[in-house]
């Protein structure tokens, strides 16, 4: 019987080299975080099994359950999901990367949570780029403000940015915004603010991630051409 799942992993793979090399990039520059929001944990396993290093989660209590079935296997477990500060005690002890950052107030939250277990806590600011009123994340203009204060917690430490932009399954839509995020992460970079570094883009998804990687990308969330529709 052939393994869907395997199989999409292995196409997904091809697909991120491929990218990588057009634009002269290392793809292991590019890491794949696959994406397991509502997936059962045998279907996790099986991903796992195929390769998969890094799982994306957008539900604490949900991930919570996966992360204790799978424990055994050596992952790391990145939260990809809005996170309400009260849930933030959770993630601390859940994920190595949280993406999701976009305010003082969940900032301290993680960064009181991660002192009370002596750990430094990894995070990505999630920056809404196009403006939109919907969505999560900070505004372009104030992110450097927000960096400069999670600068200032002990606990915490700024790896990069984050983005999910407004449109889906239209790569040349999304691009500028991928590209702006870019230049973002560079004039804070510019800025050389200690505690904090700009390695990680955290954007493209199943629908838009080669063009991402084109424009950046060092983490990629891709869900749907894994595991299949939600
Ligand atoms: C669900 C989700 C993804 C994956 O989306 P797909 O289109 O299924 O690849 C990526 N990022 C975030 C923040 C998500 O919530």
């Amino acid at each position: 019987m052939s393994d869907p799942i395997q199989k999409n992993l292995i196409a997904i793979t091809d697909r991120i080299r491929q990218s990588a090399e057009k634009c002269g990039r290392n793809p292991e520059t590019v890491r794949l975080v696959a994406v397991s929001k509502t997936v059962d944990v045998d279907r996790v396993q099986e991903a796992i099994s195929a390769g998969a290093r890094i799982l994306g989660e957008n539900y604490v209590q949900e991930a919570r359950e996966k992360i204790n079935a799978l424990s055994r296997n050596d992952i790391s477990w990145h939260f990809i999901g809005h996170l309400q500060s009260n849930k933030a005690k959770y993630a601390v002890r859940l994920f190595d990367l949280i993406h999701s950052v976009d305010s003082v107030k969940l900032a301290r939250e993680i960064d009181k949570h991660a002192a009370k277990i002596a750990k430094h806590q990894r995070v990505l600011v999630q920056v809404n780029i196009s403006g939109e009123t919907t969505k999560s994340g900070i505004s372009e203009e104030k992110t450097i403000h927000l960096v400069k204060e999670i600068s200032q917690l002990a606990n915490l430490s700024i790896k990069g940015l984050m983005t999910m932009p407004p449109f889906f399954n239209a790569p040349d839509k999304v691009r500028p915004f991928f590209a702006a995020l870019r230049a973002l992460a560079d004039r804070i970079r510019a800025e050389q603010i200690p505690n904090v570094q700009m390695d990680e883009l955290s954007m493209g998804m199943t629908g838009d991630f080669e063009a991402a990687i084109e424009e950046g990308a060092t983490l990629v969330r891709v869900g749907t051409a894994i595991f299949g529709e939600r």
